[in-house]
C-alpha cells in the first residue's frame, strides 16, 4: 500500500473522518465525494466527535477468519450526535449492560492481528458511557 492512501485510511480509522457537503450541509461517514441528498460533489472534510447513542446490535458469533479470535462480538448501529448512523463495533461493555439508546463513545482499541508476524491494526470502537457527563 502506497503511503499517501495509507495515511488517508488511518484518519479515517483513528477518528471519524467523513465528509460534509459545503452545499446543503449534509454529512457522511464513511466519508463519500458525492453528495447523497443533493448528488453536489463540493465537500470538505469533517470530523465527528464520536459521540453517539446505540440504535441497535447484534452479536457475531461467526466470522472471518481474521476476526476469528475475537468472537463473539457485537456490531451496532450508533445514531452519532451529528445525526448520522453508523456501524462499528462495541467493546469495554457487559452484555447486561446493553440497552437501545444508551450513550457511547468511540475509544481506539484493536482491530485484529494479521497472523503472528502481521501489523496489529488498530481502530474505531464504541463504549458505552456509564456516567454521561464525566469524561474519562
Ligand atoms: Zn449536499
Amino acid at each position: 500500500m502506497d503511503i499517501p492512501r495509507y495515511w488517508r485510511l488511518k484518519s479515517q480509522r483513528y477518528r471519524l473522518q467523513g465528509r460534509r457537503c459545503t452545499d446543503c450541509g449534509s454529512l457522511s461517514f464513511p466519508p463519500r465525494q458525492v453528495c447523497m441528498k443533493c448528488k453536489s460533489r463540493n465537500s470538505e472534510p469533517y470530523e465527528f466527535k464520536g459521540k453517539g447513542k446505540l440504535y441497535s446490535y447484534t452479536t457475531i458469533y461467526q466470522s472471518p477468519d481474521r476476526f476469528e479470535q475475537i468472537i463473539p462480538y457485537v456490531v451496532a448501529l450508533v445514531d452519532l450526535e451529528e445525526g448520522v448512523r453508523i456501524t462499528a463495533q462495541l467493546t469495554d461493555y457487559f452484555p447486561e449492560q446493553l440497552e437501545i439508546g444508551m450513550d457511547l463513545e468511540m475509544v481506539i482499541r484493536q482491530i485484529y492481528e494479521d497472523g503472528p508476524r502481521g501489523p496489529i491494526l488498530y481502530g474505531y470502537k464504541f463504549r458505552p458511557i456509564l456516567c454521561p457527563g464525566i469524561e474519562s
